[in-house]
């Protein structure tokens, strides 16, 4: 069987409502996500980046985060025909690590849980394709890098490219 690797945040993890969500509330602020598009947070805040970081080494952060629209119904069927491993940068945040392991537990239980990786370097992960918002991970990936449309990934070009979960369900199963 082929391998998938999953990236988490803002990819099965909405991530940014969550995060504009307490920022907005601390800071009274009013962004939206359509202000991220190209951009991130921290880079159209740069004077508070230090705080916005802060949120994301809260413990309980990414325990509530939205599940992205029809990933756990595409992921369950790509299980049944590739070998599905969710590997997220976690060491970036290593307070995340309970959280992150108990949403995966609640949203995809049908995932066994030594197919999770919680990993620094995504270079180490051995798999066919790699889905992933960050092209960074895709630098020194011998596989397939699939990025998946994030505000942040608007701009960049030269990638395969899915824009929701629906395209993922298409470019794998058609
Ligand atoms: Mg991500």
């Amino acid at each position: 069987m082929q391998r998938i690797a999953i990236d988490m945040d803002e990819v099965i993890a909405d991530f940014n409502p969550k995060h504009l969500r307490v920022f907005n509330s601390d800071y009274n602020e009013n962004l939206t996500v359509n202000d991220l598009m190209g951009t991130r947070l921290r880079e159209l805040r740069p004077q508070m980046k230090n705080e916005i970081i802060a949120y994301l080494n809260d413990p309980t952060f990414f325990r509530d985060l939205d599940v992205m629209k029809d990933s756990q119904e595409v992921i369950k069927e790509l299980s049944e025909h590739f070998e599905v491993f969710i590997t997220t940068a976690a060491m970036e945040f290593p307070s995340s690590f309970t959280a992150k392991y108990e949403w995966l537990k609640e949203h995809f239980p049908f995932l066994d849980e030594m197919n999770f990786v919680f990993c620094g370097d995504k270079s180490i992960i051995h798999a066919d394709y790699l889905i992933d918002d960050n092209v960074r991970h895709f630098q020194r990936f011998k596989g397939q890098g699939i990025l998946f449309t994030a505000p942040h990934n608007i701009n960049e070009t030269g990638y395969v490219r899915v824009n929701n979960w629906l395209e993922i369900r298409e470019y794998f199963l058609r």
